[in-house]
């Protein structure tokens, strides 16, 4: 069955439903078809390994919409529709069960899938991953207080899980392969200030720990290192990053670096083709280079840019990076990319809260974490993510007083 040329999206996800309704607000009355494959409508991820994990949330709540707003947008939202081509001559993608859909435009918004542990044993039950809904309440059920939780990776979602898992009272050893942990994400010293919060909470962690093999006949019961060392558990999350789904564009001909290749506009080498969200890499202006970016403030914004660019409107994207998580009671806020730093400075806020910014050897603003309350640290990440933006050098001296209130460097300082 063909239907009519309309704007077509991959990616039932976040920067899919966000780019749909952004088509509507943006004058386009044609048709939109939203495939999706996950058989649920489009829903919010970050809760899952907070919100929905202690519980305190269902995965039914976390999503974007009701039906009666798929229906009054004319968003034809299919929930079943696993796109396996994409036909760029005939300017149609092909779904799993043979139908295909015409495009005027396409936006590939896949996201990016988990990468699973390479070692004997990964596939005993009770080896959780986290990225769909299915995943979580999988994970939920398997929190149970006093239960046993080895998580491999001292990223974002592994560490969030770590402090979920001990909220619901779970003993907590995390695994991490890197020196340290967040290695791509943050600086050493924000790192070492997480993870000081995360030993005061009770969790062990293992740096440099390299995993032999998972134990265990049918069920795991627990993790073998390199070094002989034996960790029981009663689960295992695996949390060691994401790779881009980049497969139908590759087999369709189009560019990819680390995610498909996108110019700043958000398009492809296919002049019909756009990619955003977790999928793609781009040029960023600022930064002066591609980068990809797995956030949720990333997919809100490409979604919003590349609606318009659907429409011809020509914008480019150079939006300040900003990341949030929240572990146990503290709140992290991201503006900018602090890993690309050369010189921390740090600003004290609270008690216990701090603002650690990130200079590169020009001596330029690229990053700023704050850690804490968030009553504490939000007002000086939102100013530091304008700073980014404007490339400003400051004096070291006035990004430590917390008595300087960044706000006021704003204007003459910027670049
Ligand atoms: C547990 C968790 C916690 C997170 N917490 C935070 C946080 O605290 N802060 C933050 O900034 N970010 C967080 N993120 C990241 C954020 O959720 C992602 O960056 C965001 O979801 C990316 O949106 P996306 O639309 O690009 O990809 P996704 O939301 O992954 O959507 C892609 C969709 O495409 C579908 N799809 C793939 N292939 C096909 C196909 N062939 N046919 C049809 N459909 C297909 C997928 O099934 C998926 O539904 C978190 C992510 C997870 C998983």
């Amino acid at each position: 069955m063909t239907t009519q040329p309309a704007m077509v999206i991959i990616g039932a996800g976040q920067c899919g439903v966000r780019t749909a309704a952004a088509l509507r607000n943006n004058g386009w009355d044609g048709e939109i078809t939203l495939l999706g494959n996950e058989g649920a409508a489009p829903y919010d991820r970050p809760p899952l390994s907070k919100a929905v994990l202690l519980g305190e949330r269902s995965t039914e709540q976390c999503a974007f919409h009701d039906d009666a707003f798929y229906r009054d947008q004319r968003i034809d939202l299919r929930v079943d529709a696993c796109v396996q081509h994409i036909d760029r001559g005939a300017r149609k993608v092909v779904l799993s069960d043979g139908r295909s859909i015409e495009y005027q435009r396409l936006l590939i918004a896949t996201g990016a899938e988990p990468r699973r542990l390479d070692v004997p044993g990964a596939n005993l039950q009770g080896v959780h991953l986290l990225r769909t809904a299915s995943d979580a309440n999988a994970l939920a059920e398997a929190l149970q207080p006093s239960r046993r939780i080895v998580i491999v990776g001292a990223g974002f979602i592994g560490l969030e899980v770590a402090a979920s898992a001990r909220a619901r009272g779970c003993q907590v050893v995390v695994i991490e392969a890197g020196a340290r942990a967040l290695m791509r994400a943050v600086p050493e010293v924000v790192a070492g200030y997480l993870i000081d919060k995360h030993r005061q909470m009770g969790v062990q962690i293992h740096f440099a720990a390299q995993i032999e093999r998972l134990l265990g006949s049918a069920h795991v019961t627990g993790v073998k290192l390199k070094d002989g060392t034996q960790i029981g558990c009663d689960c295992v999350v695996v949390g060691i990053g994401v790779k881009p789904r980049t497969e139908l564009a590759e087999a369709a001909g189009i560019d990819v670096a680390d995610g498909i290749a996108v110019d700043d506009t958000l398009r492809t080498n296919d002049p019909h083709i756009f990619a955003a969200g977790d999928v793609c890499s781009f040029p960023h202006r600022l930064f002066r280079r591609r980068m990809r970016l797995e956030c949720w403030k990333n997919a809100e914004d490409h979604a919003r840019i590349v609606a318009r660019n659907m429409l011809e409107r020509g914008e480019t994207y150079s939006e300040v990076p900003w990341f949030w998580s929240n572990q146990y009671d503290m709140t992290i806020q991201i503006a900018g990319m602090p890993a690309f730093g050369v010189e921390s400075v740090v600003r004290k806020t609270g008690d216990t809260s701090r603002i650690f910014f990130a200079l590169d050897r020009d001596g330029v603003l690229v990053g700023a974490s704050g850690v804490g309350k968030l009553s504490e640290i939000a007002r000086d990440v939102r100013v530091a993510q304008t700073l980014i933006g404007q490339r400003a050098c400051i004096d070291r001296a006035l990004l430590e007083d917390p008595d300087v209130k960044l706000k006021g460097l704003v204007a003459v300082e910027a670049l």
